[in-house]
């Protein structure tokens, strides 16, 4: 099978061989009523109300939503507005810890013995995908009535990133049972789960317990970025393209990331929602680098204290990865439930870009065959039907192709930026 092109990365993977440790109990988190793709949560709660670890504190009141749940047990302490990404205000339920987490009396392992069950179930969870995507897990196991394959992506392409190798590494029991769960809950004959090479150990793990389970099979990937990306894990771990205009619900796959996985695991086990995550801090700002295990909503700045972040020489901070990560102007934000990295980068000379050199290269290793310097000139002269006709939905922003060119071009942000002159669907 022809491979898809890619990029390869310097790995900085210095967390890979660390265990995952618990961050302190914060003082307080805060919780914002959107840490999923969908609409905002209604605060269930109001100031002065004490609340245990696990309690409902925001309702999912649109079909799509997911709730959020108390990640630490103590009072709320204020309810305030938090500002998303794309400039969305929503409620902000902010919890005084009382230091105790307490468990609520209501967290009980879910009885499931269907699909239907198990599609409640994971609403009820709060599950997003904890790959970064943080698309409800519920949504994507409803999207197929009778799937053909489950896809499980362990591939973790980014450099730093380590927070899936290390679950696969330290509780590789989940991943699998977690996987039958799903299989035989949604009478799925065949998973397949992709792991790239660089994680020698996580492969070795799965396919040793994986063996004892008709239908699953471990995939090594080559250590190729962006290996991670679902179309491109998808190719490579069943050889399916997803074609343009179509998801990978349309050719009957479901892909859901390891840590996802395990998860829903857990919570059919212990009824304990998502209220925590482990988070990978590194960066050449940060003396310490760890994987962190934090209650949602704990504020970066802890995260960034506790690893000996250089803050006096702090240029750059993304949450997730070094190639797709959002860049955040300030550490002081809650750890959502999507975000799986946060990089603290030092100063460093950004070079201007100069024009193109028509070299070829973001062509050369565009995974997906687009022409990025077209969809660059596409955009440039506000031509929609360039635009599509060279196929921009395709895009992933995986930023491979400003990543290679030679004249510092930001494609791939020009690429997103592109994307909003189209009509909305
Ligand atoms: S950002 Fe888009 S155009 Fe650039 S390499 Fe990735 S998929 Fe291709
Ligand atoms: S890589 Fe940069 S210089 Fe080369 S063709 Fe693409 S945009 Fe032009």
């Amino acid at each position: 099978m022809k491979r898809l092109s890619g990029i390869h990365l310097p790995h900085w993977k210095r967390t890979e061989e660390q265990p995952v440790r618990a961050l302190p109990l914060p003082e307080t988190v805060r919780l914002p009523m959107l840490m999923h793709t969908g609409d905002p949560c209604q605060p269930a709660v109001k100031k002065g109300d004490h609340v245990l670890l696990g309690q409902l504190v925001g309702e999912a009141v649109s079909e799509s939503a997911v709730p959020i749940h108390a990640s630490v047990s103590g009072t709320v302490s204020a309810i305030t507005q938090y500002r998303t990404a794309d400039g969305t205000e929503v409620p902000c339920v902010e919890i005084t810890s009382d230091g105790e987490q307490r468990i609520f009396d209501g967290c009980q392992p879910p009885s499931v013995k269907s699909r239907d069950d198990l599609i409640r179930a994971a609403r009820e969870s709060g599950c997003v995908g904890l790959g970064g995507s943080g698309k409800p897990t519920f949504l994507k196991l409803a999207a197929v009535q009778k799937p053909q394959m489950l896809i499980v992506n362990g591939a973790e392409c980014e450099p730093y990133l380590t927070s899936d190798s290390r679950l696969m590494t330290e509780h590789p029991e989940d991943v699998i049972e977690g996987t039958v769960l799903i299989m035989r809950l949604l009478k799925i004959k065949e998973a397949r789960i992709g792991i790239q090479t660089d994680k020698p150990a996580a492969i070795r793990k799965l396919s040793e317990l994986s063996a004892a389970q008709k239908g699953i099979t471990v995939c090594p990937l080559p250590a190729v970025y962006p290996q991670g990306a679902e179309k491109v894990v998808i190719y490579h771990t069943c050889g399916k393209v997803i074609p343009e205009g179509k998801t990978a619900a349309d050719l009957g796959l479901i892909t859901l990331n390891v840590s996802t996985v395990a998860f829903l695991y857990q919570y059919v086990q212990t009824g304990i929602p998502m209220t925590e995550r482990v988070v990978t801090v590194d960066g050449d700002a940060i003396k310490k680098p760890f994987n962190l295990r934090v209650p949602i909503g704990t504020n970066a700045v802890r995260l960034l204290e506790y690893t000996g972040c250089d803050f006096d020489h702090l240029h750059k901070l993304l949450c997730g990865g070094p190639m797709m990560g959002a860049a955040l102007s300030s550490p002081d934000f809650p750890i959502l439930k999507p975000q799986n990295g946060l990089i603290a980068c030092k100063s460093a000379k950004q070079p201007k870009p100069s024009p193109c050199i028509r070299c070829g290269r973001c062509i050369r290793v565009c995974p997906l065959n687009l022409m990025p310097v077209q969809l660059e000139r596409a955009y440039q002269k506000q031509d929609i039907r360039m635009l599509t006709a060279h196929h921009i939905t395709l895009c992933m922003n995986c930023g491979c192709c400003s990543y290679v060119c030679p004249a510092h071009r930001p494609l791939a942000d020009v690429i997103q930026q592109a994307k909003t002159l189209l009509p909305k669907p």
